[in-house]
């Protein structure tokens, strides 16, 4: 077994995902306890811990931001849908690898737990 992180063996095919969007620089699969009708992650096919490992000016963010616009389109999420990231321990992270949750096909309440 490599100790490679959960999504960087997603990535690398040593785990099963159900991919729903691929390209050159990130991948989104379903979230495998999701907490909404719809719940993708998105992630960079580049590992970093968490959002506050990316450097300043890394273009990552933005692009991850547009692949997550695209989904929601693709997904057919026209009444809108939620992005999250969470941070650290308190944050709620539970995988380092950065990743953008994008949940739709519900309301989402506000605050969040
Ligand atoms: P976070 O708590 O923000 O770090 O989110 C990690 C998410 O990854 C959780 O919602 C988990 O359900 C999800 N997750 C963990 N392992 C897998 C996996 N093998 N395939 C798909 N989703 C996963
Ligand atoms: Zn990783």
């Amino acid at each position: 077994m490599s100790n490679l992180c959960t999504f960087c063996k997603i990535l690398q095919k040593e785990i099963p995902a159900n991919v729903v969007y691929e390209d050159d620089k990130v991948l989104a699969f379903t979230d495998i306890r999701p907490a909404a009708p719809t719940h993708v992650l998105l992630i960079p096919k580049t590992h970093y811990d968490s959002i506050s490992d990316v450097p300043a000016g890394d273009p990552i963010l933005s692009y991850m931001a547009h692949c997550a616009t695209k989904i929601a389109g693709q997904l057919g999420l026209r009444e809108g849908y939620r992005l999250v990231v969470n941070v650290g321990d308190n944050g709620g992270q539970t995988v380092y690898h950065l990743h953008l949750h994008l949940l739709g096909g519900r309301f989402m309440a506000w605050p969040p737990g």
